[in-house]
C-alpha cells in the first residue's frame, strides 16, 4: 500500500515509517529540512525511491502545504502526525496553533480536492484533546473514546500547556467537521489516535539530549540528576503508552482495520508515575545510582485513587486487538536508546 507519512522526524513517526517499511509498504514522508530528509534516506540505505521517498515541506502552518505532495499518484492512505509538542513558543498562536489547526485543516482539504485514491485519513491527535483540564483530580470523570477537552481558542493564553491542548483538539475537530459535511464530499473516512504522554526508545535522529522529544524529557532529566534531590511530580496526564503501540495502532487503524473508520482510538496502557519511572530505572541501571535519587526521596507519587480520573478504552484494546507493552519494558528501552546518544 502506498501510503504519505508527514513528519517522518518526530518520535512517533521514526517508529511508525519503520514499522510501515518493514510491512513492505511503499511511503512518501515529509520533514521540513533537507538535513532532515537525508538522515532518514541514511537510515534506509535499501529502500529505493519507490520504497521510500521524502518529500520537504518547510512550513505546515501555510495554507496549501501539503497540495502538491497529495498529488502523488497512488497514494491510499494518509497518516497525518506532523504537529508541534512542545512549549518553547512565544507565541502560540502562530507556533502551536496554527501548525496544528492549518496543518490538519490544509492536508484534509488538499486530499479531498486532489487525491482520489485516498481512502482512509488517521490524525495523531492526543489525550490533550480528550481531558478536560478543570477535572484533572476528579475521580467522577471517566474518560473514554468519547469524551472531549471543552477548552476553545480564547483560552490559548492561559498556559502553555492550555495552549497545546487546545492545539491538538482543535487540529481533530477540524477534521472530523470537514467529513460530516455532506458539501465536502470527502471520499475517505477519519481515525483519530489520542495516545495520553508516549514513552520508549528513540529511533528517530537526535541532534543531542537537549532535543529530546517533550514525552521523554523526564527520562533524560532523570538520567541526568535532575531528580536526585526531589522526584518531579508527574502531573496531570497520569496515563501512558509505548511509542511502539502507537506507531501499530496508526498502521492497523490506517491499513488493516476496516471498521476503525469514523472512530477515535484512545491508545492507553495505564497509569504511570514519575515515582514508578524511577523504581524501574533503578532497578534495571544500577550504573546511573549516583545520579538517581535514593530510595528516601520523596516525590512523583500517584495521586490517591480518591483524587484522579478514571478512563476506560476498552473499546480501542479490543479493536486493535493489542497487548499493550508494559511500563517496565518501555522505560528499559527508553533508557537503553538514550544511553546510545550519551546519555
Ligand atoms: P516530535 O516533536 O518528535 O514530533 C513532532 C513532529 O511534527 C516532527 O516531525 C516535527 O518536525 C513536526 N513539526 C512540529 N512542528 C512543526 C511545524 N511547525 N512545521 C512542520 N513540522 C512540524 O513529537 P512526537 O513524535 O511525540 O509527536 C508526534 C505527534 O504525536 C504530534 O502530533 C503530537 O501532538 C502527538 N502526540 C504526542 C504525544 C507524546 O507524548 N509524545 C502524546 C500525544 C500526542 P521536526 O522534526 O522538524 O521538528
Amino acid at each position: 500500500t502506498k501510503v504519505l507519512l508527514t513528519g517522518g522526524s518526530g518520535f512517533i513517526a521514526a517508529h511508525v515509517l519503520e514499522q510501515l517499511l518493514a510491512k513492505g509498504h511503499s511511503v512518501i514522508t515529509t520533514v521540513r529540512s533537507e538535513e532532515k530528509a537525508e538522515q532518514i534516506r541514511k537510515a534506509y540505505p535499501s529502500k529505493s525511491a519507490d520504497e521510500l521517498s521524502v518529500v520537504i515541506v518547510p512550513d505546515i502552518a501555510k495554507e496549501g502545504a501539503f497540495d502538491e505532495v497529495v498529488k502523488t499518484p497512488g497514494i491510499e492512505v494518509v497518516l497525518h502526525t506532523a504537529s508541534p509538542f512542545h512549549f518553547k513558543f512565544s507565541d502560540p498562536k502562530t507556533e502551536l496553533i496554527d501548525p496544528a489547526l492549518i496543518g490538519t485543516s490544509s492536508i484534509i482539504k488538499a486530499i479531498a480536492r486532489s487525491a482520489p485514491s485516498v481512502r482512509r485519513v488517521v490524525i495523531t491527535s492526543s489525550f490533550a484533546a480528550i481531558m478536560d483540564e478543570t477535572k484533572g483530580s476528579d475521580p467522577n470523570t471517566t474518560y473514554t473514546e468519547a469524551s472531549w477537552n471543552p477548552v476553545t481558542i480564547d483560552q490559548i493564553y492561559d498556559s502553555p500547556a492550555t495552549a497545546y491542548r487546545a492545539s491538538k483538539k482543535l487540529a481533530e475537530k477540524s477534521a472530523w467537521d470537514f467529513v460530516a459535511d455532506p458539501a465536502n464530499d470527502a471520499k475517505f473516512d477519519v481515525v483519530t489516535i489520542n495516545p495520553p504522554m508516549v514513552f520508549g526508545p528513540v529511533v528517530h535522529h537526535l541532534a543531542g539530549l537537549q532535543n529530546i522529544n517533550t514525552s521523554n524529557a523526564r527520562v533524560v532529566d532523570l538520567l541526568q540528576g535532575k531528580w536526585k534531590d526531589e522526584i518531579a511530580t508527574t502531573g496531570q496526564a497520569i496515563i501512558w503508552v509505548d511509542v511502539r503501540d502507537v506507531a501499530a495502532a496508526h498502521i492497523r487503524a490506517g491499513l488493516e482495520i476496516p471498521e476503525a473508520g469514523g472512530k477515535r482510538l484512545f491508545t492507553t496502557a495505564g497509569l504511570f508515575s514519575n515515582a514508578e519511572i524511577v523504581e524501574i530505572v533503578r532497578k534495571n541501571f544500577p550504573e546511573y545510582k549516583d545520579k538517581l535519587p535514593g530510595p528516601e526521596v520523596k516525590g512523583g507519587e500517584l495521586p490517591a485513587e480518591s483524587e484522579r480520573f478514571k478512563f476506560d478504552n476498552s473499546a480501542t484494546t479490543e479493536l486493535l486487538k493489542i497487548k499493550w507493552i508494559s511500563l517496565e519494558k518501555s522505560i528499559v528501552d527508553a533508557v537503553n536508546s538514550l544511553k546510545a546518544h550519551g546519555a
